[in-house]
Formats: C-alpha cells, structure tokens, sequence
C-alpha cells in the first residue's frame, strides 16, 4: 500500500499533490505575489501572536511595547502588500 499527501488551500479548497502550488494559491488570495511574501507574512502573524500569549501571562510595559511594534509591523506589511484580509 502507499499512501501521499494532498494538500489544501484554506481559502478555495483547491488541492494538489505539489505544496507549493497550494502555498502560491493561498499567496494570490491575500494579494501576495510569491510564497517568500506568503512566509514573510506568516513570521510576522506568529511574531504577534507569540508576543501577545507572552503578555496574557505576564504583563509588563516592555512586552505591551514589543506587541505594539509587532502589531504595527504586521499592519505596515499588510498595507504596503495591498493584501485583501
Ligand atoms: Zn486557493
């Protein structure tokens, strides 16, 4: 028996073998041009998110500063992309 892998696009469902057709596919929804623009946008999401679990456990005036600048930094990517959200 052999057994492979389908991968999914989470915004249209279209499904490939191949998971960089898929990444590419979920790029062009959010208005993004390659997967590198796709996985620079991906750090900056996890970036905030990573700071902003930090901070549900410990608040202090430094971390609200590191989410602030993460938030923003998210946000300027975002506009200067064009992405559709
Ligand atoms: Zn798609």
């Amino acid at each position: 028996m052999r057994r492979y892998t389908m991968y999914v696009c989470e915004k249209c469902k279209k499904e490939s073998s191949d998971i960089n057709e898929i990444k590419l596919c979920e790029a062009k929804h959010y208005g993004l041009n390659s997967i590198e623009e796709l996985e620079e946008y991906d750090l900056l999401v996890k970036i905030f998110d990573d700071t902003s679990r930090i901070l549900s456990c410990a608040q202090n005036p430094e971390l609200l500063q590191r989410q602030d600048d993460a938030l923003k930094e998210l946000m300027n990517y975002e506009k200067e992309h064009n992405m559709k959200l």
